[in-house]
């Protein structure tokens, strides 16, 4: 072991490590623990809430940058190198960010003797382990942090793109072949990426299965486009050229730099993320490129999102269920109400089911929501009830609910709890194209039925093979969207074809409601058409609870 000189060391090494740690990424230190000094590189100051690069008394001032809970354990260590027990020093626990956060790291040193032998300085290095990796060996491309570094070296971005290239369902190859699989196509889409790319053109390999690639050409949307199709081509090929061994699509994100405010690392991914989102919300195996209308209403949708989350899990504040009566076409008495969700932001703004019921399906808190409105539902048909003893409550019901919820369970339950009769809840479904097919949903339908609840197959008109659905659906009542009686009402042909709908309908035993009346002479032309109920703003508006009770039931009832 060498023996230093004690005059010339600290300092020296001190300089030396300054100089090593410009083409390193460790943060070197030198600890003088004879005189209780400790030095440590640059790039460990801007990182970690130290104290400054060289201080003295120096387990205290440690203390401002370890973990509390790791402390004693580094004291402990410290002082066996201290007590010359030991010579080495390696050890994995947290440093405090500049911000607080904590990283972990890994500290490896050695200690130097001076010449009585005592423990004198001890020299070593601190890494973070969570660090990311600068390359992946997976793909053979540059990794998410060499990205940020380039463009670190390119404090303005020349004219250019940025596409994100994702693998659709790739977790289906990694589960359907397994991960070393999944790695092996990981590797030929890299590989198919960087033969298409030209020169001002760079790929970096960003999360799992998406690629980035960096393109400072500035050529023509439509030129950057056409790079996807070459990756998608060359990808094909690929999969040709393997026997169809595994066949994949990839999608691709486009973003026009030009369209970035600060085009820095953190916009690049979330607008791309974004964008290659996009992509496959539209059906995936194609490309998208950034429309900034399209990313507006993302963020918004996510936001009623989130605070459609909130109300879920704060007792649905915030929405409420709004009640439309139904009214007997003739003699314009009351005959049932139909349930109609409301919703509120916290910030006041009220939001049309239109948009947000679709939020609420694809987050799946159509489930929840769902649930509470059958429960609100069924008992405002209970205190209904006690004046007009056949009162009904309409309850639309989201495919969703069909076909991943027990639906058919919350219903029963709910008549359980009221102690209403079956035939009080009519179940509404809109038919969809697809929904048809489903052998799920045809299967509820039937316990429903089974059960002598009624359904009623709603916006009837509106696209779909209709009269097939009847016969498939077998329900109680068939309600006209608005739409069709609105055609109706203004060419005779429609009128007809809606007139003899009725009289079929009618024929099999099932009831007519006719949606979306607004004015007295639609009512009097409706009524001509012999539907059993008119749904519709002539009548009422659909009002709140309390509004619905003060409008149609004496006082002592409420
Ligand atoms: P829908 O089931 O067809 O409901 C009838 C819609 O027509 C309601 O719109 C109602 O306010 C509106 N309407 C009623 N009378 C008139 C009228 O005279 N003129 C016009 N122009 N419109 C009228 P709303 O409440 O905006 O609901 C829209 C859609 O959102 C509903 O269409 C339904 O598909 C869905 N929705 C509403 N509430 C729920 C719910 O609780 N669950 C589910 N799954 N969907 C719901
Ligand atoms: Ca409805
Ligand atoms: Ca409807």
């Amino acid at each position: 072991m060498h023996k230093l000189d004690k005059n010339q060391g600290f300092d020296a090494f001190c300089a030396t490590a300054e100089q090593f740690a410009t083409c390193m990424n460790d943060n070197l230190f030198v600890y003088d623990i004879i005189n209780d000094a400790y030095f440590i590189t640059e790039s460990a100051t801007e990182r970690f809430s130290l104290p400054g690069p060289l201080f003295h008394n120096v387990t205290e001032n440690l203390r401002d940058v370890v973990h509390p809970d790791d402390f004693a354990m580094l004291q402990a260590d410290l002082q066996q190198l201290l007590n010359g027990e030991k010579m080495e020093h390696e050890l994995r626990y947290r440093w405090l960010g500049k911000d607080g956060t904590p990283i972990w790291i890994v500290c490896k040193g050695r200690v130097l003797q001076n010449q009585e032998g005592k423990p004198w300085l001890m020299l070593g290095c601190i890494n973070e382990i969570g660090q990311k990796q600068k390359a992946d060996n997976v793909s053979g491309l540059l990794g998410a942090s060499s990205l940020q570094e380039r463009l670190k070296q390119l404090p303005v971005l020349p004219d250019g793109y940025v596409m994100r290239v994702g693998i659709d369902d790739f977790r289906m190859i990694n589960e359907r072949l397994g991960v070393d699989y999944g790695d092996a196509v990981l590797r030929q889409v890299a590989q198919c990426i960087e033969r298409r790319l030209l020169p001002g053109q760079s790929v970096y390999r960003v999360i799992s299965d998406e690629f980035l690639i960096l393109d400072l050409v500035g050529g023509t949307p439509r030129e950057i486009r056409g790079l996807y199709d070459k990756i998608r081509q060359e990808v094909e090929r690929d999969i040709a050229r393997r026997n169809y061994e595994a066949v994949y699509t990839i999608s691709g994100g486009i973003v026009n730099i030009r369209d970035m405010e600060q085009a820095d690392y953190e916009e690049i991914m979330r607008l791309s993320e974004f964008a290659l989102g996009q992509a496959k919300r539209m059906g995936k195996n194609q490309v998208y490129l950034f429309e900034q209308e399209d990313y507006e209403a993302f963020l918004r949708s996510r936001a009623i999102s989130r605070s459609l989350r909130k109300a879920v899990s704060s007792d649905f504040e915030g929405l409420d269920l709004y009640f439309q009566p139904l009214v007997y076409t003739q003699s314009e008495e009351l005959y049932g109400a139909e349930a109609l969700l409301r919703y509120r932001m916290p910030e006041g703004e009220s939001i049309s089911p239109a948009e947000f019921i679709p939020i609420l399906e694809e987050s799946g808190l159509i489930l929840p929501v769902g649930k509470w409105i059958i429960r609100k539902a069924a008992d405002m048909c209970r205190v209904c009830r006690e004046k007009y003893p056949e009162f009904r409550v309409s309850i639309n019901l989201s495919y969703i609910q069909l076909t991943k919820g027990p639906v058919f369970a919350e219903v029963m339950e709910a008549l359980k709890e009221t102690g209403l009769p079956p035939d009080a809840l009519i179940m509404e479904l809109t038919e969809s194209g697809y929904l048809e097919n489903s052998i799920n949903v045809q299967k509820v339908w039937h316990r429903f039925k089974e059960a002598g609840i009624q359904i009623a197959l709603d916006d009837f008109g509106t696209g779909y093979s209709n009269l097939q659905n009847i016969g498939r659906f077998n329900p109680d009542i068939v309600k006209i969207d608005r739409s069709f009686t609105l055609r109706a009402l203004q060419h005779s042909y429609e009128r007809q074809l809606l007139s003899h709908i009725i009289n079929m309908v009618h024929s099999i035993n099932l009831r007519i409601v006719i949606e979306g009346v607004e004015e007295k002479e639609e009512q009097q032309q409706v009524m001509l058409l012999g539907s059993d109920f008119i749904q519709g703003y002539y009548y009422s508006r659909p009002c709140s609870r309390e509004e619905f009770l003060e409008k149609y039931l004496i006082k002592e009832v409420v």
